[in-house]
C-alpha cells in the first residue's frame, strides 16, 4: 500500500526511484563474548575490507577533486593500519573478553579523548578522523553495507536524518535524483546543496516517519509539495512520470532564453545571478547563463577538510570562478563558519544557541591571521576579473571598519611583497539581521552596496530557527514585518546611493518576485536552476504599476493575506 509522508519541500522537482537509506550511526554497547578467535577474525576482514574501501575511496577522490580533498583518506588509511592501535584493540578481546565492535570504540574513544585534551591544535584535529575510522571498522564487523552515496545507482533516492558536508560532497547528481532528510529545513546547508545540484529534495519528515524507511525500496520525491509517497501505486507512479516529461518539457523551452538580457516589462535591466558553494557549481551556473555571482559561500571550501585552506589553494579557487565568469560581476563572501556550518578543525566552543553566536565576521575578526590569508587571496584574485568582496552577519558600523583597516593592511602587506593584486575590490555586507535593516541607513555609508540575506533575516525577524521543522509554518518571507524590513533596506540603500541585491532563499520565490522589483531591487542571486525561469517572469512584471500597490500589500495584517495578494500580481 502506498504511504504519503509530509516534509519540507526544499528543492523543488520531482524523482521516482529506489531508496537508499544513510543509516544512522548507532554506538557500541558493551557486550562479552565466548569466542575470541571469531571475534579477532571478524575484526581482522573488517580491518583489510576498510582499507580496500579507503583506497577505493582515495583513487577516486584524487582523480575527481585532487589530493587536497583526497588526503583526508590516505590520513583514515595510516591510522587504520596503525599496529599500536590494532593491538589495543585486541587486547581488549582478549582480556576483557569484549565484542569486537565495542573494543573498536572503547580503544578509539581513549585514543580520541587523549588527543582531544592536547594543547596542540593539529593532534586535536586528529580525535575527529579517529573516530570516523572507528566507525567505517565498526560497520564492517557488524556486516553493514556502506551507504556509498558516489557510486550509487542511476535513479537513487538518497534518505538520512540529515546529510553531513562529507555525504554532500560524495553526492553524483547524475544518480542521485532525490534527498529525503529527518531534520533540517529550507535553508540548512543540506538543502542548499540539494538546490544548487539540482536535485529535488524533501526535509524535516521527523524521525519516526524515517524509520519507516527503512524496510521500503521505492518511493516518489516531490520536492514542489514536499510530499513522499512510499511504495507508490501504478497511478501514482504514471502521473509522476507525465509531471517528469512535462519538468524536462518546460526545461527545454526555458532555453530559448539563453543568451537575452535580464529585463522587466518596462524594460529595466535587473541583474539574475546565482548562489554557489565551490568552483565545482559553475558549470550549472554557465549552463543557465547567470548575469553574474551573487554569493559564493567561500566557507564551503573550509568544509570537509582537515585544515584550512592554504592562501593559495583559496586564491585558486577564486581565480576559476573569476575566470570563467569572464568579468561578470563575482560576489565572494568572506568566510560564514558557523551556525549549522561547523568545521571541527576551527575548534569552535559549543554554543546554546550558534546561531546567534561566535561565527561569520565575529570569528573572522576575533582570528585576524584566518581572516587576513582569505583576504590576501581575495584581492589576489580580484586581478583576475570582475571581484566584490561581502561581509556576513554584519550587525554594526564597527565591524565593517575593522575589516577594512584589515584590508588596508593586507593591501600594504602585499605591495611591500610586490604580489600583484586589486587595489579597488568593491566591499559590500549581507543584510541579514535585523539590527543592520533598521540601521541600513547608516551601513549603507560605509559600502559599495548591500545583499539581503532572507534566509537569516527572517529567522532573527521572526524568532524561528531556520533548521527547526516543527515550527517550519512561521518561518516565512510573507509576514509583514520581514518584507518591511526589505524595503527599509532597498530604500536606504539607494538614498545612499548604492545597489541592493538579495541572496537569501526569498530571491527565488517568482511568487514575490513583482513586490521586490516593485520595492526596487537590483539583483537576484538563486540557485542556478531557476535562473532561466526568473528571467521569463521578469519579464512579465511591470514593476511601476507594483510600486503604487506597495502600500496596500505591506499593510496587510497576515502571512496568508500577503501569499494570497501577490499571488494575483
Ligand atoms: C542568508 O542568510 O540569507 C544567506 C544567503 O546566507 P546563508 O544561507 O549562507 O546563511
Ligand atoms: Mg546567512
Amino acid at each position: 500500500m502506498s504511504r504519503l509522508i509530509k516534509g519540507l519541500g526544499v528543492s523543488e522537482g520531482l524523482g521516482h526511484g529506489n531508496l537508499l537509506i544513510v543509516k544512522p550511526d548507532v554506538t557500541p554497547v558493551e557486550s562479552f563474548i565466548e569466542n575470541m578467535e571469531e571475534e579477532i577474525s571478524k575484526l581482522e576482514t573488517a580491518l583489510s575490507t576498510g582499507l580496500f574501501e579507503l583506497e577505493h575511496i582515495y583513487n577516486s577522490k584524487l582523480e575527481t577533486l585532487g589530493q587536497d580533498k583526497a588526503q583526508i583518506f590516505q590520513a583514515h588509511m595510516m591510522i587504520l593500519q596503525d599496529p599500536e592501535w590494532i593491538k589495543s584493540i585486541k587486547t581488549l578481546i582478549e582480556e576483557k573478553k569484549v565484542s569486537a565492535e565495542y573494543a573498536v570504540h572503547l580503544s578509539a574513544e581513549e585514543t580520541a579523548e587523549m588527543f582531544e585534551n592536547m594543547d596542540n591544535e593539529y593532534f586535536r584535529e586528529r580525535a575527529h578522523d579517529i573516530r570516523d575510522v572507528a566507525r567505517r571498522i565498526i560497520r564492517l564487523v557488524r556486516g553493514e553495507e556502506a551507504s556509498d552515496l558516489g557510486s550509487a545507482n542511476p535513479g537513487t533516492i538518497v534518505a538520512a536524518i540529515d546529510l553531513t558536508p562529507s555525504d554532500t560532497a560524495q553526492l553524483n547528481a547524475k544518480n542521485i535524483i532525490g534527498i529525503i532528510t529527518a531534520i533540517g529545513g529550507k535553508t540548512s546547508h543540506s538543502a542548499i546543496i540539494a538546490r544548487t545540484m539540482g536535485i529535488p529534495a524533501v526535509m524535516g519528515i521527523g524521525k519516526d516517519n524515517f524509520d519507516s524507511l527503512i524496510t521500503k525500496s521505492e518511493v516518489i520525491v516531490n520536492g514542489f509539495k514536499g510530499e513522499i509517497i512510499l511504495e507508490p501505486n501504478q497511478a501514482q507512479i504514471d502521473q509522476t512520470q507525465i509531471e517528469i516529461k512535462r519538468i524536462e518539457e518546460e526545461k527545454e523551452s526555458l532555453k530559448a532564453l539563453i543568451g537575452s538580457p535580464s529585463l522587466t516589462a518596462t524594460g529595466r535591466q535587473i541583474e539574475l545571478a546565482a548562489n554557489i558553494a565551490s568552483p565545482n557549481d559553475l558549470k550549472r551556473v554557465l549552463e543557465n547563463d547567470a548575469d553574474g555571482i551573487g554569493l559564493f559561500r567561500s566557507e564551503f571550501l573550509f568544509m570537509d577538510r582537515n585544515s584550512a585552506p592554504s592562501e593559495d589553494e583559496q586564491y585558486e579557487s577564486y581565480k576559476i570562478v573569476l575566470e570563467k565568469m569572464d568579468g561578470k560581476p563575482v560576489i565572494i563572501r568572506t568566510m560564514d563558519i558557523g551556525g549549522d556550518k561547523e568545521v571541527p578543525y576551527l575548534n569552535m566552543p559549543e554554543e546554546m544557541n550558534p546561531f546567534l553566536g561566535y561565527r561569520a565576521i565575529r570569528y573572522c575578526l576575533n582570528e585576524p591571521d584566518v581572516f587576513k590569508t582569505q583576504i590576501r587571496a581575495l584581492l589576489r584574485a580580484g586581478v583576475h576579473g570582475n571581484l566584490k568582496i561581502m561581509l556576513p552577519m554584519i550587525s554594526n558600523v564597527k565591524e565593517i571598519r575593522d575589516t577594512k583597516a584589515i584590508i588596508e593592511t593586507v593591501k600594504k602587506d602585499l605591495a611591500s611583497e610586490k604580489i600583484s593584486f586589486d587595489d579597488h575590490v568593491p566591499l559590500g555586507i549581507m543584510i541579514e539581521i535585523p539590527a543592520a535593516a533598521i540601521a541600513s541607513d547608516i551601513l549603507a555609508k560605509e559600502v559599495d552596496f548591500f545583499s539581503i540575506g532572507t534566509n537569516d533575516l527572517i529567522q532573527y525577524t521572526v524568532a524561528v530557527d531556520r533548521m527547526n521543522e516543527s515550527i517550519a509554518d512561521l518561518y516565512t518571507a510573507y509576514h509583514p514585518a520581514v518584507l518591511r524590513l526589505i524595503q527599509m533596506s532597498i530604500k536606504n540603500g539607494h538614498e545612499a546611493g548604492i545597489w541592493v541585491g538579495m541572496c537569501g532563499s526569498v530571491a527565488g520565490d517568482l511568487n514575490l518576485m513583482p513586490v521586490l522589483l516593485g520595492m526596487g531591487l537590483d539583483e537576484f542571486s538563486m540557485s542556478p536552476a531557476n535562473l532561466l525561469k526568473a528571467r521569463r517572469r521578469a519579464k512579465e512584471i511591470n514593476e511601476t504599476e507594483i510600486k503604487v500597490d506597495l502600500d496596500r500589500i505591506l499593510s496587510l495584517s497576515t502571512a496568508e493575506e500577503v501569499e494570497f495578494e501577490i499571488k494575483k500580481l
